[in-house]
């Protein structure tokens, strides 16, 4: 199986081809962005007519089913669903934060970070009460 980023409510696949396509928002304003599945590659393409500002927190949303990724155990940090290719699942973490490169690879027992702002979370507990989407099972 191939590895694929899925929403953590609908667990549609967000990356068909290679990069990821959420939606994000900012106000009412939404728009369709695409984002490097690679881990620690924060490369980021935008509509043409839109941009994002260093710093602008931001939210991320599917764009099938509208739930918001924000993640159940910090408010400025997403979350969606890495399946692997032997159909387990890691939990991707990173920062609402435009500009800010933290990413994190969360499982039942590590949490990696990357990304040259990742420190500044190593002390945030990723699993306590309410660190797991509702009904997941990872
Ligand atoms: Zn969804």
């Amino acid at each position: 199986m191939k590895t694929s980023y899925l929403c953590p409510r609908c667990r549609i696949v967000l990356n068909p081809h290679q990069e990821i396509i959420m939606l994000m928002s900012r106000g009412e304003s939404r728009h369709l962005v695409l984002f490097s599945p690679r881990i620690g590659d924060y490369k980021v393409q935008t509509p043409s007519d839109v941009s994002f500002k260093e710093g602008e927190a931001v939210e991320f949303m599917c764009p099938s089913c509208h739930a918001g990724f924000r993640s159940p155990v910090a408010d400025d940090i997403a979350e969606i669903l890495l399946r692997q290719e032997d159909g387990t699942f890691l939990r991707v973490g990173f920062s609402r934060t435009y500009g800010k490169q933290a990413t994190f690879l969360i499982s039942r027992k590590e949490v990696k970070g990357f990304g040259e702002d990742a420190a500044a979370y190593r002390e945030m507990n990723w699993f306590g009460e309410g660190g797991l989407w509702e009904g997941e099972q990872v």
